[in-house]
């Protein structure tokens, strides 16, 4: 199973959209390029939703099968480990492991001397350098090659894709790192299609990049030709590619990262945060009154309790309370004002990024409803639909796979 060179990963909390988000790509396709979609769920959300990774596979396969989508499509146990890993079994080809927490734990006396041995060329800088960046990734990689194997014994080796993450960790990591990590990699013959560094920069949910973007651009272009190196040298598959987690939203990244890619002839994988149930409510308040009213109710909600929500995202959120209108005030929205502080469009002096990061966290109150919310996403589908395939094609696949408007 080989993972094609422009990728999407799209999240679908509710299991509703599954077909607007194909829509999306069936768009690109018709404009002649091919993004493949992958549908993203973690075991966090699954958690939170109540629902099994197994719902999102029959979700996605009946999508594909009633749009005729021909090109290939993933369900990815997002963010697993092994303990994680079990209910994803069946239902997913695509593994995000996630061993950010093995990061920094030191490994036995002389592994990290072992591997410069086997791979000198990883000393460019001092030899210090290099056993200190050994001794802090060693054990996340090697914790990588037991998941991958317990993976790999049950549904059998090249039966799904593979990719490593390491973003959801408080530094960096440097080009030099990668390629350490991606040396370590090949040595636990683990068959990485993917990995997810930690950028520079912060990564919020659902709103831009907050940070250097010229650095960033020159740290992805150094991390793109890591990974030609290590393709080259340590024989990795020949289409791994970079992945970029919290990717929807990042406006200003799109055309550095195409910048990169198209003069590297590079694929990338861009995973979205999620966002599509944002859209859901912008649908809601689009649809009409009672969806007006119901999307009023979730903010209200989520405002009152906006401590407990945020708290677990502490690190990817950037809220303003300053700027967060108390719900009486939301209660006197009309649709366009509602729709407006919602939808990430920063030319719109209505945008509001607090409220949307807000409501983005705030998943959990649509969650408690439960058919209430979902019966009304069935009979607003129209509105809703739209938007989800809008803001995944116009202002994601566009500028980053097709580069103009
Ligand atoms: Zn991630």
């Amino acid at each position: 199973m080989k993972l094609e060179k422009y990728s999407i990963g799209v999240g679908d909390r509710f299991v509703h959209q599954a077909k607007a988000q194909l829509a999306a790509c069936m768009c690109a396709e018709r404009r002649g390029v091919t993004v493949v979609p992958v549908w993203n769920k973690s075991n966090r959300e699954h958690i939170t939703i109540g629902s099994e990774p197994g719902s999102t596979r029959k979700a996605v396969d009946a999508a594909v099968r009633e749009l005729d989508w021909k090109h290939s499509y993933y369900v990815d146990a997002d963010h697993i480990d092994l303990n994680t890993v079990d209910r994803f079994l069946e239902p997913c080809d695509f593994f995000t492991i996630d061993v950010a927490s093995s990061i920094g734990r030191p490994p036995e006396d002389g592994a990290a001397e072992a591997l410069l041995g086997r791979h000198p060329e990883l000393m460019d800088g001092s030899r210090a350098e290099a056993l200190s960046v050994a001794r802090k990734y060693l054990l996340a990689v090697r914790e990588a090659g037991r998941i991958y194997r317990k993976i790999a014994s049950l549904k059998g080796a090249g039966n799904f894709v593979t990719e490593v993450s390491m973003d959801e960790t408080d530094a960096p990591q440097t080009p030099s790192e990668l390629l350490l990590i991606l040396a370590a990699i090949a040595d636990e013959r683990i068959p990485v299609q993917t990995i997810a560094p930690k950028f520079t920069g912060r990564f919020n949910k659902g709103v831009d990049y907050v940070g250097d973007v010229a650095q960033f651009e020159k740290e992805f272009a150094d991390d793109v030709s890591v990974i030609t190196q290590a393709v080259n040298r340590y024989g990795l598959p020949g289409n791994l590619k970079l992945s970029v987690h919290s990717g929807s939203d990042k406006f200003s990244l799109y055309a550095p990262i195409r910048r990169v890619i198209t003069k590297s002839n590079a694929g990338v994988h861009l995973k979205t945060a999620g966002t599509t149930w944002l859209e859901e409510l912008i649908g809601l308040a689009d649809a009409g009154p009672e969806g007006l009213a119901l999307a009023k109710e979730i903010y209200g909600a989520a405002y009152d309790h906006r401590e407990e929500l945020c708290a677990p995202y502490g690190a990817v959120i950037d809220i303003d309370p300053a700027r967060l209108p108390p719900p009486d005030e939301v209660r006197g929205w009309n649709a366009e004002q509602f729709a407006g502080a919602l939808r990430h469009d920063p030319k719109n002096p209505l945008f509001n990024p607090s409220v949307r990061q807000l409501l983005h966290v705030g998943y959990k109150i649509a969650a408690k409803m439960g058919e209430r919310y979902t019966d009304l996403l069935d009979s607003c589908e129209a509105a809703i639909s739209k938007n989800v395939t809008e803001n995944l094609y116009a202002r994601h696949i566009v500028p980053l796979f097709l580069g103009a408007a």
